[in-house]
């Protein structure tokens, strides 16, 4: 929708934005649905024959200072794998399932990676002898806990990468809107 003084683009469910007022005599302009500027005040939109709205179905769009998307952008490129950005927008649980999926996984990639560490030092014995024995009755746990390993480290990059695409898509995709539904700047 749009702006009915100013035209100014506003989500979808607003047709006057916080920086105007519209007394009845003011006309309304700009259409709610195209956007487009009509000469003079018309029942209904030159361009695309919408019907204008009246004094009384007029929305006024919330006086909150807009988000902005390249503050947003920025969080998700330096902080979103812990979910800065879904938290800055209002998206709370997005940005702690986000942060709680990272943290978990780099968590996991850690202690399978001390286990491995722990376990591979026991085959070698009495100083650098390969104790092959011990390294065959182990052989599939190792390659357990390293396939383990590798699903956390996918995990971790799914999130990092994810963050990154959501960071772009902020900065190129107009249009958005915050938690409360408000455009982001
Ligand atoms: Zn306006
Ligand atoms: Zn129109």
């Amino acid at each position: 929708m749009f702006c009915v003084k100013c035209g100014k683009s506003l989500p979808g469910q607003y047709n006057l934005c916080h920086d105007c007022t519209l007394e009845p005599r003011d006309g309304t302009r700009h259409c709610p649905s195209c956007g487009a500027e009509n000469p003079k005040a018309v029942q209904r939109c030159a361009a695309c024959g919408t019907r204008m709205p009246k004094q009384k179905q007029l929305r006024r769009a919330p006086t909150v200072q807009a988000r902005r998307r390249k503050k947003a952008a920025m969080l998700a490129f330096f902080l979103g794998v812990f979910g800065v950005q879904d938290r800055y927008l209002g998206f709370h649980k997005r940005g702690n399932r986000r942060m709680i999926q990272f943290i978990l996984s780099v968590a996991a990639m850690i202690v399978l990676l001390i286990a491995l560490r722990v376990d591979f030092s026991n085959a070698i014995v009495n100083g650098g002898q390969w104790n092959t024995a011990y390294a065959d009755s182990h052989a599939v746990l190792w390659f357990l806990l390293a396939g383990l390993f590798a699903a956390g480290l996918i995990s971790a990059l799914w999130v990092w990468i994810t963050s990154l695409i959501h960071g772009v898509q902020l900065l190129v995709r107009k249009g958005q809107v915050d938690a409360e539904g408000n455009l982001l700047e």
